[in-house]
């Protein structure tokens, strides 16, 4: 069961609450990102904004608001 956690959003600019990637399609695409990046591998410590005022889906590191240049959604599923 993903957790949800509260986490600053580096795209809302506000503190918004987070979940953990929910299937291995999420999972996948985390893990393609978290590989650029050294040492950060763990899909579990990436966060995906739930806002509930708008869609945002920004994908943030649990010790790094803002992991990737420029930032990252999680896309929809096709
Ligand atoms: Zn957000």
């Amino acid at each position: 069961m993903p957790r949800e956690m509260t986490y600053r959003c580096y795209t809302c600019g506000t503190y918004e609450p987070h979940r953990q990637p929910r299937d291995d399609r999420e999972r996948n695409v985390i893990r393609k990102l978290a590989k650029k990046r050294k040492g950060n591998a763990f899909v579990d410590d990436y966060w995906i904004c739930v806002s509930r005022d708008r869609d945002c889906r920004n994908i943030r590191y649990a010790y790094d608001d803002n992991p990737f240049d420029p930032p990252v959604k999680m896309p929809e599923p096709e």
